[in-house]
């Protein structure tokens, strides 16, 4: 069995007591690691090395942290299969998608920031003949990063990177449920020498770890991606401090297909922005409306593609893995039978997989096609988070506008023709942080990434990130 330590003041730390979770392979079932169930006196150890290093941290420049941040992602990328195993062990992603996806990123993440803090201008107002405005944003202090399962390392580092690169020091939270690839990190971090204190990264759970750091008066700011429902609880544990928040939270996305698209490339594309990860990406496509003249054919297309869909054990060449936790495919098999008690047709999938072999105990679901549903279902309307998409004719413009628009969610949608006017008029209209043109997920990090409505506020990425994590301030200067 692996043990996790914490990583506090530039070391390894293993808990004095033996207050350790258990960590599952949920392509197996079986529990494989432990993990630290950090508490108050590890937060407070983890702050006080944060506080003491980070005027120097700052005062080495964003040369130095650079630096840093460039070395980082040079020992991800020579660590990509070790990383890559070790994300698909704990998520049960496949292998590849880790390799492909989720590990690459991490590195850019770290090199994107890297340079990016280096092209941060402060601005100035010159006015007229009377004065100068000069602004300096400098770090907030300690901050606090808190990152999902579903793309563990990407998403931590997403945080971290910014965070650091702006000059704070950072306490960062990963999953309790895929906590190995930031444990890893920690590793990563002692090779390259690091400051101490620089990162500390706390495994633990949420509702004790998590909402300590929310709650602790030295952290800054909050940097969180994860459910809405936790969304909600830390803007309300934070506010009376004030804090800085930055929330990315649940979707519940919808791609509007026009009789106009190029019908084999949407396909292609609604088949990866559905069940990529198993759905388990905040930014999947999960309700489908398909234009009348070609809905017939273009859903037994996507049905007969998403029936060719291999799932199994994510170390071989498998297009879907498992899902996260028995708990969550108990919640997405729950949504499946509350489809069919609102009246939906499943058009394929819908069952619980058990692989033959090592992977027999695993939490695998067939992508599943749902038919017949209102917008105001639940399953049209609550987060499922699996691989799960709703299907529905429309036959206006303006009703699949306010069918996209019919929810709480306001993260992604995706918009499939090849009329531009009508892509740039549905884009304007389209109550959402994201929209994607006959894509998904085709990513610039200079963008800013974040969701409307109950889908978050503030956004990521470029300078919304930098300025996120700096705090700005006017200096006028009469001539
Ligand atoms: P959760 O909200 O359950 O957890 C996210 C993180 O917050 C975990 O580290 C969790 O710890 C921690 N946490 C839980 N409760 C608290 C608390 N009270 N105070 C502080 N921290 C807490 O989300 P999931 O991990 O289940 O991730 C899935 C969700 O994330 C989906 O809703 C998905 O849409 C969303 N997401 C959003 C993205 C976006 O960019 N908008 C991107 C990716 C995912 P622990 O694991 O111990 O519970």
């Amino acid at each position: 069995m692996e043990t996790f330590a914490n990583y506090i003041n530039g070391q390894l730390v293993s808990k004095k007591t033996d207050s350790y979770l258990e960590n599952a392979n949920p392509a197996t079932g079986e529990v494989y690691s432990l993990l630290p169930d950090s508490s108050s006196h590890e937060l407070e150890e983890a702050i006080r090395a944060a506080e003491k290093i980070q005027p120097s941290w700052e005062a080495i420049g964003v040369a130095g942290r650079g630096d840093y941040l460039n070395r980082l992602a040079d020992k991800i990328e020579s660590n990509l299969d070790l990383l890559a195993a070790a994300e698909s062990e704990d998520t049960g992603k496949p292998i590849a998608l880790a390799k492909t996806l989720d590990i690459p990123r991490a590195a850019s993440n770290f090199r994107f920031f890297a340079q990016a803090v280096s092209q941060f201008a402060s601005e100035s107002h010159n006015m007229d003949n009377q004065a100068i405005n000069y602004t300096l944003r400098d770090p907030l202090g300690v901050v606090g990063c808190i990152s999902p399962w579903n793309l563990p390392l990407y998403l931590l580092t997403w945080k971290i990177a910014p965070a650091l690169a702006a000059g704070n020091c950072v306490i960062a939270k990963p999953s309790e449920l895929a906590p190995k690839t930031a444990y890893l990190l920690s590793q990563l971090c002692i090779d390259i020498d690091l400051p101490k204190g620089v990162l500390n990264i706390l495994h633990g759970r949420g509702s004790q770890i998590g909402r300590a750091i929310t709650q602790h008066s030295k952290i800054k700011a909050i940097s969180f991606t994860g459910g809405t429902k936790t969304g909600s609880e830390i803007a309300a544990s934070a506010a009376p401090q004030f804090k800085k928040l930055s929330l990315e939270l649940g979707g519940k996305n919808p791609a509007l297909i026009f009789a106009d698209c190029n019908f084999e490339k949407t396909v292609e594309g609604i088949i990866r922005a559905s069940f990529t990860n198993q759905g388990q990406v905040c930014m999947c496509s999960s309700r489908l409306y398909v234009e009348q003249p070609i809905y017939q054919c273009f859903k037994e297309a996507l049905i007969e593609k998403a029936k060719t869909l291999s799932i199994g054990d994510p170390l071989t060449d498998v297009n879907l893995g498992a899902l996260i936790s028995k708990s969550h495919q108990e919640k997405v098999l729950n949504y499946i039978q509350l489809a069919k008690q609102e009246g939906g047709t499943i058009l394929c999938g819908g069952q619980r997989l058990a692989p033959v072999g090592r992977c027999e105990g695993g939490f695998f679901i067939t992508p599943t096609i749902i038919e017949g549903l209102d917008i105001s279902a639940r399953v049209n309307q609550e987060e499922i988070f699996g691989p799960v998409v709703t299907i529905q004719p429309f036959t206006s413009e303006a009703e699949a506008l306010a069918l996209a628009n019919g929810t709480e969610y306001g993260l992604a949608a995706t918009i499939w023709t090849e009329n531009l006017t009508r892509l740039h008029r549905l884009a304007k209209q389209l109550t959402c942080g994201i929209v994607w043109a006959n894509s998904w997920m085709l990513r610039d990090l200079r963008t800013p990434l974040g969701g409307m409505k109950n889908s978050g506020i503030g956004r990521e990425g470029g300078w919304e990130a930098l300025r996120f994590f700096t705090e700005p301030k006017n200096i006028c200067i009469p001539y």
